[in-house]
């Protein structure tokens, strides 16, 4: 009789490969964040776009993300996560592992207005964010569906005083740049219109073009392409000077509100606690391509500034910003009901 040979369940030596990759593993784990981020990136990056696909962000974040991408050498993946005023898709940001391969278009929106006014917001945009590099400042315009009797700042006025309440505004969305500063110009004009939010001006443009609300704020690179088009007609601009892609709109300094005149931003933020490197490839890969003078020209195009600052110019801004807004809420004494 032949003795049987019981197999091993398990072989009781790896491949030798197997074993050197099981220990490779068990050393990168083991490495500090810092050296990890050395390798950065070996995966696609994804790319959070706190709005709706159509809206500036989505369009600033859509201009830079191949050029982006070829300098990290890694796939970009723009996400659209509209919602809460931009609050849904920032809080996604925030809550991710802070090791690059989520960031996040961080606006003007996602920043300040929207923290200085909603409470219940779920983050705080001075704390939970690494700030990267602020891409582009853009100016905002109020613009009216072609059918609305006003063609300019003083009839839109004068429509409002005379008919309080009879028309809406639509907006990217609850507590958006567009929302309070409509609130704004209600209160330091003593009109009355009612607000529509949307998860971004992508659908907001889209319903105003379609005449469903008359009144839009927005901000100029995706309101542009309507007003050249004659589908909406701008009414007042908000940006340091009249703008040469709308010589005969005056802003909203011009009109004598002030406070009304300011500009929205576009940048990109990681979760907090994001490794320098990182920080650093992926601001060297934004500049190189917002710099290139395709891009610099799609983006000045729209009578948007190149704003390409440092982290930490960037994290000043976003508290500076946030100051004023939260200034603008207490003045004005705004609520969210
Ligand atoms: N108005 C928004 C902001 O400045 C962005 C709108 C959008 O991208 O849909 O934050």
């Amino acid at each position: 009789m032949t003795p049987t040979r019981s197999r091993p369940h398990l072989p009781l030596l790896a491949p030798p490969r197997t074993v050197l990759a099981a220990l490779a593993l068990a050393a990168h784990a083991c490495l500090p964040q810092a050296a990890l981020a050395q390798d950065y990136p070996t995966k696609p990056v994804r790319l959070v776009v706190p709005f709706a696909a159509g809206g500036t962000t989505d369009i600033v974040a859509r201009v830079v993300s191949n050029g982006m991408a070829a300098a990290l050498g890694q796939p970009v993946i723009v996400d659209n996560k509209g919602g809460g005023g931009g609050a849904i898709g920032s809080l996604e940001v925030a809550k991710q592992r802070p090791d690059g391969y989520t960031l996040g278009m961080a606006t003007v929106s996602t920043t300040a207005s929207a923290p200085a006014i909603n409470k219940k917001i779920g983050y705080d945009p001075l704390t939970d964010f690494t700030p990267i590099i602020n891409i582009a400042a853009t100016p905002n315009v109020v613009a009216v569906h072609p059918s609305f009797p006003a063609r300019d700042h003083k009839a839109f006025l004068q429509a409002l005083k005379a008919n309080p309440g009879k028309y809406s505004f639509a907006t990217s969305g609850n507590a958006s740049i567009g929302h309070m500063q409509m609130e704004l110009f209600k209160s330091l004009t003593g009109t009355f219109m009612t607000h529509i939010p949307y998860r971004g001006s992508g659908p907001a443009l889209n319903d105003t073009v379609a005449g469903q609300v008359p009144i839009v704020f927005d901000n100029l690179p995706s309101a542009l392409p309507f007003i050249k088009s004659g589908q909406l007609v701008a009414i007042a601009v908000a940006a340091p000077q009249r703008l040469a892609q709308l010589p005969g709109v005056p802003t909203f300094k011009e009109m004598g509100l002030v406070a009304v005149n300011r500009m929205a931003y576009y940048g990109v933020v990681g979760p907090k606690g994001l490794p320098r490197p990182v920080v650093d490839k992926v601001a060297a890969a934004i500049k190189r391509t917002a710099e290139s003078p395709e891009v610099k020209k799609r983006i000045e195009d729209t009578g948007s500034l190149l704003v390409l600052n440092t982290p930490d110019e960037f994290a000043a801004q976003m508290r500076a910003e946030l100051a004023v807004y939260q200034k603008v809420v207490e003045t004005q004494k705004l609520t969210l009901d």
